[in-house]
This record gives structure tokens, C-alpha cells and sequence, in this order.
């Protein structure tokens, strides 16, 4: 058995009835598949455990990193120091608050939240169905698909600090734009959302659902590992179509290529490390540069 380090020994003896794992591979909880282990991978359930584990990172002074379904991250091959803490599944519950409203915990994923709230005959997460994170998640980097969008549809969400401490933003405060919230400056845990939501025949938003998913079916290379769409909208275009007009459909790294089936994907052909995937990035991104004078920028987070 692997020595533990010092922060592994540390972090258990305060932790002791929390859910820790050792050396746990990125890979096995990024969509990527890619990633090399993280010292600690935290799984707090509640937003007590969650707290306690923050005032313990304060303490040992280390990083620490928040993962969700990890369907937007590549992670480094050689592995994340410090603390992972992973919120999937950990952070669960649904909730009708009454005046079509609903309160969604940051670890489940937008599809159950949008079956939670198509069964209670609201409207307006449909969008959200098939986007495979989850709420922490998609608030983060207000999530959107099909002309729908997080930040339209949340009245406010509850953040936890680096230090633990519990707030409430408004949707004006969260600042949302596209892809982007003012977490990803000022960091924060998002903890809760709240969406407000609109009534409609629990059938009809189902039929829109099965639209949607017909629709991702068809279009995106759901068969392969990935992360989305690899690179951000540019303004006035589509990143799938600077791609395709550069001759780049397939064009491969290692085991890191553009996706056969959607030019906006870049997809795991099987093996390939963080290295081709960042590679590959830059090299799309340079050659669309030299082609049309528009810088892509990567909508995947790199870790
Ligand atoms: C097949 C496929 C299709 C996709 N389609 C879409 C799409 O249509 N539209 C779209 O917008 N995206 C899409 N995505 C990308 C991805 O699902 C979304 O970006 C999603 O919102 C990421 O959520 P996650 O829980 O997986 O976050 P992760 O990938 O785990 O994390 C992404 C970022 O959010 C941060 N984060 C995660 N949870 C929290 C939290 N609770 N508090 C604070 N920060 C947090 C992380 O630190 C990280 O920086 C797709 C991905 C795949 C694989």
C-alpha cells in the first residue's frame, strides 16, 4: 500500500466520519474520462459536512476544488493536489416551495430537476433535460441549450464562501451572462436554486423534453466521451462552423479528436490524456485564428 501524505493523514484524523478517498481518479468522475487521481476526494452529503470540510481546508491551508458531474472539466493527467470535493448525488433534494417555484440542491442533476419540475406541471427547465450536469453545476456557468438558460429561469440561489458562510443572491446578483456567472471570479459553492417556473400540461413539457433529446440524439456524439461543446459561441457565429469551414472535422491529437458527427464537440477516441486534449484546443483554436481572425474560447474548464 502507497504511503498517505500528510494531508491525507491530517485531513482524516479531523475528518473522521466524513467520506474521504485517496489518490481517487479524475477520470472515473469527469465525462472526458481523463484525469489522473486527486490527493482527496471529498463526498459531503450535507451543508454542515460540507462547512466542516471548508473550515478544515481554512486550517490545513489547501487547495480545494469543486467537482459536480464533472461533465464540463479536464482534469490533469498528472492528478489535482489538495482537496476534490465532489457535490453529485452529495448535495440532494428537491422541494416545492408554492407560487410555481421549486428549490433544486446543487448535487442533482438538471434532467432530474427538470422531470421534477415537468411532474409538477411547471414549465421552463425543459432546455436543461439533456444537459448532463447538474445544478451546482449549471448555475455555475449558467448552463443553456435550445434558446433556454439557467440564468433566466432562477430567482435565487444559496452560496456557501471558502469560509462557510451561507448567503442568498438574487438572479440580478449572480450576474448572469453567457456561460458565465460572477462565481467564476469571486469563487463560492453554490449550495441551492430556486427557479421560478411557469404552469403548463405536464404532457406538453414532456412532449418538448422528447423533442429535445431527439434532437441531441441525432446531432451530437453522444457515444464517445466528451465535455459539450468544446469551445464558447463567438460573437456573431458558431464555433462549429469556423471548424468545419477550417477542414477540421476528425481532426486528431493522440487520442483527442473534433468529433466526427458535431464539429462543436471534441471527443475521447479512447486512451487520450489531458495533454492531447489541450493540444488540441489550441491547435483548432489557431488554426480558425489564422483563417478568420476569430479567437475560439474553450467552454470546457480546464483544471
Ligand atoms: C454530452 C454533453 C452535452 C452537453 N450539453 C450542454 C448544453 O447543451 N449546454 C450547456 O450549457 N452545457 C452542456 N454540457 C456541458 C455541461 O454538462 C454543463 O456545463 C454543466 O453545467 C456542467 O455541470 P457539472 O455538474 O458537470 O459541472 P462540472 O463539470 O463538475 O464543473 C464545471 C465547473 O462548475 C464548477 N462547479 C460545479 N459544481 C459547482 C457548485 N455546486 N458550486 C460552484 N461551482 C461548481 C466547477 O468547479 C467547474 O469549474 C454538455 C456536456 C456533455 C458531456
Amino acid at each position: 500500500m502507497t504511503e498517505l501524505t500528510e494531508f491525507q493523514r491530517k485531513i482524516s484524523a479531523l475528518l473522521p466520519d466524513l467520506e474521504l478517498r485517496f489518490r481517487e481518479s479524475m477520470a472515473s468522475h469527469t465525462s472526458l474520462r481523463v484525469g489522473g487521481g486527486a490527493e482527496v476526494m471529498a463526498f459531503p452529503k450535507t451543508r454542515e459536512e460540507l462547512g466542516r470540510l471548508l473550515n478544515v481546508s481554512v486550517l490545513l491551508d489547501c487547495k480545494c476544488a469543486i467537482l459536480g458531474a464533472g461533465t464540463n472539466v479536464l482534469a490533469p493527467d498528472e492528478g489535482m493536489p489538495g482537496l476534490v470535493i465532489c457535490l453529485k448525488d452529495c448535495l440532494d433534494g428537491m422541494e416545492e416551495l408554492g407560487g410555481n417555484r421549486i428549490r433544486l440542491m446543487a448535487g442533482v442533476t438538471m434532467s432530474r430537476g427538470a422531470v421534477f419540475a415537468a411532474n409538477l406541471g411547471l414549465s421552463g427547465l425543459e432546455f436543461a433535460h439533456g444537459i448532463p450536469g447538474t445544478v451546482g453545476g449549471g448555475v455555475y456557468m449558467n448552463a443553456g441549450a435550445y434558446g433556454g438558460e439557467i440564468g433566466t429561469v432562477v430567482e435565487q440561489v444559496e452560496v456557501m464562501d471558502m469560509a462557510g458562510t451561507l448567503r442568498r443572491l438574487s438572479r440580478e446578483e449572480m450576474g448572469f451572462s453567457y456561460r458565465h456567472s460572477r462565481l467564476e471570479e469571486e469563487g463560492g459553492i453554490v449550495i441551492s436554486a430556486d427557479f421560478r417556473l411557469t404552469p403548463a400540461p405536464t404532457e406538453q413539457i414532456k412532449a418538448r423534453m422528447r423533442e429535445l433529446i431527439a434532437k441531441r440524439s441525432a446531432s451530437q456524439p453522444l457515444d464517445l466521451p466528451s465535455a459539450g461543446s468544446a469551445f464558447k459561441r463567438p460573437a456573431g457565429g458558431y464555433a462549429s462552423a469556423l471548424i468545419e469551414d477550417a477542414g477540421l472535422r476528425g481532426f486528431r491529437i493522440g487520442n483527442a479528436a473534433i468529433s466526427e458527427k458535431h464539429t462543436g464537440f471534441a471527443v475521447n477516441l479512447g486512451g487520450a490524456t489531458a495533454a492531447d486534449f489541450r493540444q488540441l484546443l489550441t491547435a483548432v483554436s489557431d488554426q480558425v485564428m489564422a483563417r478568420t481572425g476569430i479567437r475560439l474560447e474553450p467552454e470546457i474548464r480546464i483544471w
